[in-house]
């Protein structure tokens, strides 16, 4: 369905605000405006969840957690950001992949099926998307991904 993507992100992160850990932060850079995309909102729901869930799983020492949207002509990009452990370079196109986990050993212990991201991807998919991850090693990890802006009304236009 039509959906005003920045209100509804809020949404989305203010669930997760209720119930995450003291020692992370959610920080957020939205742009002004309304930014109008098609949603099926269960699914896009589903890969948020999942991104930010790993964000918040793969920063054991917590940190911020950056969670950005911007306008890029007839796109929007969302972005989010982590401080956490990174993946190795080499390894960053194959998260997308099912039962993929990108460390055997740490990542045992954290739980999940590798599923998420290949889910995530798929989803993005379905709504014209496309979804990258950039990272460093011991420095964070940054997952993005762009959806197909149906308009853009500016400021005070309602
Ligand atoms: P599931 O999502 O099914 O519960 P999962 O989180 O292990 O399990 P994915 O979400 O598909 O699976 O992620 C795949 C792998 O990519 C993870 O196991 C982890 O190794 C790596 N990964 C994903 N997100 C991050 C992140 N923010 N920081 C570091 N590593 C990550
Ligand atoms: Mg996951």
């Amino acid at each position: 369905e039509r959906t005003e993507f920045v209100d509804y992100f809020h949404q989305v992160i203010d669930r997760f605000d209720m119930n995450i850990p003291e020692h992370i932060k959610l920080q957020r850079d939205m742009p002004k405006g309304q930014f109008m995309v098609w949603l099926d909102k269960d699914k896009m729901t589903q890969v948020l969840d999942n991104i930010i869930s790993n964000a918040i799983k793969y920063s054991p020492e917590g940190g911020k957690i950056s969670l950005k949207v911007e306008n890029k002509r007839h796109f929007l990009l969302v972005s989010v950001q982590d401080q956490g452990m990174g993946i190795a370079y080499d390894k960053l196109e194959k998260i997308f992949e099912r039962f993929y986990r990108a460390d055997r050993a740490r990542t045992r212990k954290l739980g999940g099926t590798g599923l998420g991201l290949a889910i995530a991807k798929e989803l993005v998919e379905a709504h014209h998307g496309k979804i990258w991850a950039k990272s460093q090693e011991g420095k964070g990890t940054t997952v993005l991904f762009m959806l197909p802006l149906m308009n853009h009304k500016r400021g005070n236009v309602k």
